[in-house]
């Protein structure tokens, strides 16, 4: 299978990295917390333990975190809540949370968009 890559928030310099593992999940896909972090803003090349504050592409929506594993992701979300789509499949539904404030994340993400060009 193909190795995860999520982009995470570089544990030495908080710039964007790298993160890659394996995948793991039978069903929806989660990288594994082992893995290995490696950022080209300071050469940063270690194993790491991933946890989901690492997300680079990450927003709270009250107590929950809503993250993508890049921008590409992060752009499907947003136009996933703007097009008002529901997904087939209850397991990788967002929580009702999110649905009742998609206008604040489609406005987050929105803003992320916009300072990453
Ligand atoms: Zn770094």
């Amino acid at each position: 299978m193909e190795e995860a890559r999520v982009d995470v928030i570089c544990p030495k310099c908080s710039k964007k990295a790298v993160y890659y593992a394996e995948w793991t999940g039978s069903y929806v896909q989660y990288p594994k917390k082992k893995g290995v972090v490696k950022c080209s803003y300071c050469g940063l090349h270690k194993k790491h333990t991933f946890s989901s504050q690492d997300y680079f592409y990450k927003i709270s929506i009250g107590t929950r975190l809503l993250f993508a594993r890049n921008i590409e992701k992060l752009n499907c979300i947003k136009t996933f809540f703007e097009k008002n789509l529901k997904t087939e499949e209850p397991d990788l539904d967002f929580p009702k949370e999110f649905y009742q404030r998609k206008d604040l994340i489609i406005k987050e993400i929105q803003k992320i968009l916009n300072n990453s060009k």
